[in-house]
């Protein structure tokens, strides 16, 4: 499917292809033949997925160029979602030459906001206490002509508490649509929005999850701790760009700390920064000058950094949902990912919350020894199953009935009952032997896959 089979404008579908976007995403593929119609929808979409563009090109599709008055307005949870979203708005200035797109942000001070303001944009992008102050409080401007309104990430207004003035935003318009996108669809969040949805919405979901490219890994670092554990793991594996994540800002502060001094050379992002510090952060990230970021879930939620190869963390957030953000900033586009979740077998909590509840996604096991990351087949399953009997395949129980009768004396022999023990004991032997080539292949096989991996990443990174 091409941008062109959504029956998109010509100018719209030149735009696209020199911004470098061919295909449409899935999300975008259900959204934008719906939205282009006016219809009010919610899909259930991660950051990454391409959900940014599924609202934006709709919008200025159906924006009206001659007429200078807002005619859409995007709600973001986040200073840098919403920066994100502008600055993704206005790449389309080239090709839309009067379009006037706008940032109210608390990133910017009242007076700027208000500066400049006489004549009004068509979009306006922005968080919810701001965009509620200066056009529900301060009548800013007319908003007779909003057409469209987008909850972008909504689950996370809902969480940050700013449903009151979106809310308030919702009753100064006059039956919008309203698009609606959210990474979880959680009961209370449908029960809200209900609120103000009257009539004509699609709750029908476009459910893209956590990408199916991402690998989910658990390790157990054997009591370490984080630094050391990281660091190892980070010297093993010599990542493209990976996301470490701890789940409080203390934890943050500590294991940047640790990782600088251990000569690793990481970035540091977390909501105790300001926002001219992360907007700095954001940028270094951008321009790939560090390969290791170290982040609180701030950094899980909406922020689009491209080619993150590795996330790890060293924590699970004890709202599971974070994992998967953690984890969907990785496998992005169709690309590989890696999410590594690191653990200490007496603290399994967590770590089997997790499993239990996701049935879809495969996770394997591996024990950080001093030599590299070994296979753990046994996981997390108690450790007693470690002692338990080994299962006899079919076709050794059938040697080992043969071996007895072979040795089955026919007339009373001394030894007799050694002599059968040790034909036993030798077809036992045998499929041990076996068996333990068998993970010895698998464990060679698995360590020539990550070579070949490895070079042909540095193959890349070459070429690029
Ligand atoms: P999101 O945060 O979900 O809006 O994803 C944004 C990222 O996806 C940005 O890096 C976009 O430039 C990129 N993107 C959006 N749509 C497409 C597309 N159709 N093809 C390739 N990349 C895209």
């Amino acid at each position: 499917m091409s941008f062109r089979g959504l029956s998109l404008s010509d100018t719209m579908v030149k735009a696209l292809d020199k911004l470098g976007y061919h295909e449409p995403s899935a999300v975008q593929s259900t959204v934008i033949p719906k939205a282009l119609r006016g219809i009010s929808l919610l899909a259930q979409s991660e950051t990454g997925s391409g959900k940014t563009h599924a609202y934006l090109i709709p919008i200025l599709e159906r924006t009206d160029y001659n007429l200078n008055r807002v005619q859409a307005i995007v709600v973001s949870p986040t200073r840098e979602l919403a920066r994100q979203t502008f600055d993704f708005a206005r790449q389309f200035e080239p090709f839309f030459p009067k379009l006037h797109v706008r940032l109210y942000s608390s990133e910017t001070e009242t007076s700027q906001n208000e500066q400049g303001s006489k004549v009004p944009p068509q979009i306006i992008v922005g968080t919810p206490g701001r965009l509620k102050d200066l056009l529900v409080d301060k009548h800013l401007f007319t908003l007779q002509n909003v057409r469209t309104i987008v909850l972008d990430e909504a689950d996370m207004l809902l969480d940050m508490g700013f449903f009151p003035d979106v809310e308030a935003l919702l009753a100064s318009l006059e039956e919008p649509q309203i698009m609606v996108f959210s990474a979880t669809l959680r009961q209370n969040l449908k029960d809200e929005l209900t609120k103000f949805v009257r009539s004509g919405f699609e709750w029908e979901s476009d459910k893209t999850e956590t990408a199916s490219t991402v690998r989910h890994h658990f390790i157990d670092i054997r009591h370490v701790g984080d630094v050391a554990a990281v660091t190892q793991f980070l010297r093993l594996r010599n990542p493209y760009l990976c996301i470490v994540f701890a789940s409080t800002v203390k934890a943050v502060d500590a294991l940047y700390a640790g990782l600088k001094a251990n000569g690793i050379d990481a970035i540091y992002f977390s909501g105790s920064l300001d926002d001219r510090s992360r907007r700095k952060v954001i940028r270094a990230i951008r321009a790939n000058h560090n390969s290791v970021i170290v982040a609180s879930d701030l950094l899980s939620r909406g922020i689009d950094i491209p080619d993150v190869t590795d996330v790890i963390s060293v924590d699970l957030p004890s709202d599971l949902d974070f994992y998967y953000h953690r984890a969907g900033r990785t496998g992005r586009f169709g690309k590989d990912g890696d999410s590594w979740i690191f653990y200490n077998a007496d603290h399994t909590r967590e770590a089997k919350r997790l499993l239990e509840e996701n049935k879809k996604d495969k996770f394997d096991f591996y024990t950080l020894k001093k030599d590299g990351l070994k296979p753990d087949p046994v996981g997390l399953l108690p450790k007693e199953k470690l002692t338990k009997k080994r299962e006899l395949p079919e076709a050794e129980q059938k040697e080992i009935l043969i071996a007895k009768a072979r040795s089955n004396p026919k007339h009373i022999e001394p030894m007799h009952k050694k002599k059968r023990q040790f034909a036993i004991e030798k077809v036992k032997r045998k499929y041990r032997r076996k068996a333990i080539q068998k993970s010895v292949r698998k464990e060679l096989e698995a360590q020539y896959r990550e070579k070949a991996r490895a070079l042909n990443e540095k193959a890349d990174k070459h070429h690029n």
